[in-house]
């Protein structure tokens, strides 16, 4: 299977890169790294197929991502092997992880319309004589970068409402999963073979760097807040839109009414699943002091057994990329320093390629294993003696990605309260399965939504029509009013508002 992907990838001259198994160090696949040319050509060649496509109504582009969607459900076993190779994350969670994101496709191709499609608005009373409508018109060619940790879900995050919406793509996969983003485009264009409505371009930063600059209508970016403002910077010099999905430093609060086992079991998968490598994975944790000794007890009890290794059945992967375990290293090395302690894993937890499951307690919370993105299967448990001082520290970073509440009676409320994109209310990361809701998030996180209506609205611009109906009783846009219309006017709006607030009656 690698053999047909690498064949598929490698055109005429250019330079090449490989992508390596983080388990073995085994070359994957080899690949071109596109130049500013080739990206350049790529986005024009994305604009005859964006005119193409987006003149199909909604339901015939739905019919081609709903057999998209069939052939990637069909060959996912095949997918999640290819992610597994070139992430080495266990292929259980490579399947997920794919399952989710032809969930989403499925969704944003069905609910195109219905979300963007053109509907009537209240024209009001001053203009009851129009007719108004909106409708979403999509943006022509978009722009996807995306990260490795996700290399299926989090891209399509963007690509497949980009498509939904009537756009055509050009994605640059991470240069260490080139060959899944290359899956994806292959798979599409065996559905869609005629146009290269979805292109995808390989290659390092440069060819990302290249993508900001190379003429896109906007730029869904996926990876980590610094490459983000680069990207931002790059984007700005030809005012090109951009969305960014950054990084977070998710937290846990847990309340004293807590189901505190389930807190324990959902902190422990969301901190190590995907071996800490997830945007929206755990990193911190507040728990209700009532409950603290019960909650640390528990996590270390479910701890116990967990590995990252290479085994057939692993729960746990390798760390992806091989400088991350550096700043693991280093955000528990700088949490020890500073008084707290490492009540399972600690320094000798990084290892070579797999770094073991770590729990930090009594960490001050300007310690770097608090405040920054650590991106590992490393969490801090903080004792707090109330919710109003946790929901205080989970937002007290520059990040506001995702969260989560386990509370039986106050769920709601603490969630509401909480300065992030999306929270689970006594679940994890479940936000993220739920096609209809938003993702995205605020502060040093990012900024723009994939998922959901508001998904499929961001790669588009919205069309304001007013039609006029009738001839208006009032003249009021033609230097033919008169002082008479602009006294009727008056009366009108005096009748209307003149009473001031209307919100109390
Ligand atoms: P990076 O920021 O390192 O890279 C992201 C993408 O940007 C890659 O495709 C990368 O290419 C590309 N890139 C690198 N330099 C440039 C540049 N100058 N111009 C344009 N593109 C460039 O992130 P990672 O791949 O390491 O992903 C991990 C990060 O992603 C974490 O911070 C994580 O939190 C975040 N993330 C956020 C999500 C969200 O939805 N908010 C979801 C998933 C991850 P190359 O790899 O070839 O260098």
């Amino acid at each position: 299977m690698t053999a047909e992907v690498h064949t598929l990838a490698i055109p005429d001259v250019h330079d090449t890169f490989d992508s390596l198994s983080p388990i073995t160090g085994d070359v994957v696949g080899t690949w071109p790294v596109h130049t500013a040319e080739d990206v350049e050509a790529a986005v024009q060649r994305a604009r005859e197929a964006a005119s193409w496509w987006s003149a199909l109504t909604f339901d015939e582009r739905a019919e081609h991502l709903i057999t998209w969607a069939g052939v990637i459900t069909r060959r996912i076993a095949q997918l999640a092997e290819l992610v597994h190779q070139e992430t080495g994350k266990p292929h259980s969670d490579a399947t997920l992880e794919a399952a989710m994101a032809v969930d989403h496709l499925a969704w944003a191709a069905r609910n195109a319309r219905k979300v963007l499609g053109r509907h009537k608005v209240s024209a009001g009373l001053l203009m009851a004589n129009q007719a108004a409508t909106v409708e979403y018109r999509p943006l022509g060619v978009v722009g996807v970068i995306g990260p490795w940790n996700y290399p299926v879900f989090t891209p399509m995050g963007s690509i497949v409402y980009a498509l939904s919406a009537g756009n055509a793509v050009v994605f640059k996969p991470s240069e260490l999963t080139p060959g899944v983003g290359q899956w994806l485009g292959a798979t599409f264009a065996e559905v869609v073979p005629d146009h290269p409505v979805l292109q995808v371009v390989t290659g390092r930063g440069e060819t990302g760097a290249a993508l900001c600059r190379a003429g896109v209508d906007k730029l869904a970016f996926t990876g980590s807040t610094d490459t983000g403002k680069l990207v931002m910077a790059a984007c700005a010099e030809t005012l090109t839109p951009v969305v960014i999905e950054a990084g977070g430093k998710d937290a846990v609060l847990v309340d004293e009414d807590a189901d505190v086992d389930a807190a324990a079991d959902a902190t422990l998968w969301g901190a190590c699943s995907n071996a800490g490598q997830t945007c929206v994975g755990v990193e911190r944790v507040y728990v209700h002091e009532r409950v603290y000794d019960d909650f640390v007890e528990r996590l270390l009890d479910k701890a116990r057994d967990l590995r990252a290794e290479d085994v057939p059945l692993a729960k746990m992967g390798p760390m992806t990329m091989p400088g991350q375990r550096e700043i693991i290293a280093s955000h528990i090395q700088d949490a020890l320093d500073r008084g707290g302690k490492a009540v399972l894993g600690g320094p000798e937890a990084v290892g070579e390629r797999f770094v073991q499951p770590t729990v930090l307690i009594d960490v001050p919370e300007d310690s770097r294993a608090v405040q920054e993105e650590t991106f590992g299967p490393t969490v801090t448990v903080t004792r707090v003696k109330d919710m109003e001082e946790a929901l205080a520290k989970a937002n007290g970073t520059r990040y506001g990605l995702g969260s989560t509440v386990f509370s039986r009676k106050r769920g709601m409320e603490l969630a509401q309260r909480i300065r992030s994109g999306m929270t689970a209310v006594n679940g994890m990361i479940s936000f993220a399965g739920i096609p209809s809701l938003p993702f995205g998030g605020v502060g040093d996180s990012g900024f723009g939504r994939i998922h959901g209506p508001d998904g499929l609205k961001e790669f588009t611009y919205a069309k304001a029509i007013a039609r006029q109906r009738f001839k208006p009783p009032l003249a009021l846009t033609s230097f033919t009013r008169t002082a008479a219309t602009d006294d009727r006017l008056t009366q009108i709006i005096t009748l209307l508002y003149g009473r001031g607030s209307t919100l109390q009656k």
